[in-house]
């Protein structure tokens, strides 16, 4: 999707991917397929390449220092990105530019845990491997010390959070040139099921103003202090205070187009691939306006998958401004192979055609 982005500004993509079934390996011309963890494979990769930029975020920091060192300008950069890759140094970052956060500890065995608990109003906690965690994966919920031996197996330092008692969940996601331009999507509310993002909705129903500013503010302050390049999405739990007042506190962070923004690829005036795209080559980024009222993402999941121009032609005659974006990807399931946006004035409307066509391209909705 970022390489769509370039096509029209006649960009020209050099993909370093895992296999050659990757979801960009399938669409970009000029592909090499590697290992991005082999520091050899990124230092070939990257001559004659003018920048070089993401979409996950699990290059080793260490790698990206020698491409910087060998001259390679890499955006964002691994001392931005690093607050992205690892939970625990983008906690100690964020507590230390006063960025509200859980109450949170790096944690070395069950009975730390235990500690942990007891300072603050105890089970459950949260426990979280500092890195290589996706969609709900290396997050557990513990209820007791005993519960909590497993997330110590792998041998990764493990996060102990709170557990936030959130009303929901929102993002703000902000794009950020090396110059220090900077632009705010609306922030949104992500609805998450069983731990993967299944609606987004922007802007988020029912956000003040104010916290609607507060939030955006954050995101652009975090930006600055990380000196990120390109996309940011800034994770985020609205909470009640004991005041009864709601307030944010920040959940994790993405430096990459995110699952978050991808309604602005028809729902806002400048995509956030495009906005990526042009931060990476520091070019003036584009208007972040929402184009409609109310735009709603829905993930699409695998599950009995139907056949496919089936599935499409019902989802293009049941809602004419329904935009369909499939990755390519082996239907797995619960896995993400693609989403849904769709617009308009009416709230309700809007969700029930995104959900309804998310639904029918998996399977679990058939008429
Ligand atoms: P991942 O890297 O897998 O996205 P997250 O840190 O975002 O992991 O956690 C996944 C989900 O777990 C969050 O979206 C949220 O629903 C829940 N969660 C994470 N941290 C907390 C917390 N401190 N309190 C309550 N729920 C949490």
């Amino acid at each position: 999707m970022t390489h769509e982005a370039g096509i029209p500004l006649g960009i020209r993509f050099k993909l370093l991917s895992d296999t050659p079934q990757d979801s960009a390996a399938q669409v970009v011309g000029d592909v090499v397929i590697g290992d991005y963890r082999d520091l050899a494979t990124l230092r070939e990769f990257a001559r004659g390449c003018d920048v070089i930029t993401f979409d996950h975020e699990h290059v080793p920091t260490e790698h990206l220092r020698a491409l910087e060192a060998d001259g390679i300008p890499v955006r964002p950069g691994p001392d931005a990105l690093v607050h992205a890759q690892d939970k625990g140094v983008m906690r100690a970052k964020l507590t230390e530019i006063g960025a509200p956060c859980p109450r949170h500890r790096i944690v070395s065995d069950p009975s730390d845990v235990e500690a942990f608990a007891a300072e603050g109003d105890g089970f459950p906690v949260i426990l979280k491997t500092v890195r290589g965690g996706y969609d709900g994966k290396g997050v557990w919920f513990v209820r007791s010390a005993k519960d909590a031996e497993e997330p110590f197996r792998a041998g990764v330092p493990v996060l102990a959070e709170e557990k936030v008692d959130f009303t929901r969940e929102l993002a703000a996601n902000i794009v950020r040139s090396p110059h220090g331009q900077a632009v705010a999507y609306p922030v949104v509310e992500s609805i998450q099921v069983d731990g993967v993002c299944d609606t987004v909705i922007a802007p988020a129903p029912g956000l003040s103003e104010e916290l609607s500013a507060q939030a955006q503010e954050l995101a652009l302050r975090i930006a600055k202090e990380l000196d990120v390049v390109g996309h940011l999405a800034v994770e985020l739990f609205e909470a009640v205070d004991s005041e009864g007042n709601r307030r944010i506190l920040v959940n994790e962070l993405a430096m990459r187009p995110h699952n978050s923004g991808h309604w602005t690829q028809d729902g806002a005036i400048t995509s956030q691939f495009a906005n990526h795209v042009r931060a990476v080559l520091d070019l003036p980024l584009g208007d972040p306006r929402p184009r409609a009222e109310w735009t709603v993402m829905a993930n699409v999941l695998g599950g009995d998958y139907p056949d496919m121009y089936s599935a499409y032609l019902h989802c293009m005659a049941r809602d004419p401004q329904l935009k369909i974006h499939m990755y390519g990807k082996d239907v797995k399931p619960g896995r993400k192979v693609g989403h849904v946006n769709t617009y308009g004035d009416d709230l309700a409307d809007v969700r029930e055609r995104a959900a309804h066509a998310a639904g029918y391209l998996r399977g679990t909705i058939t008429e």
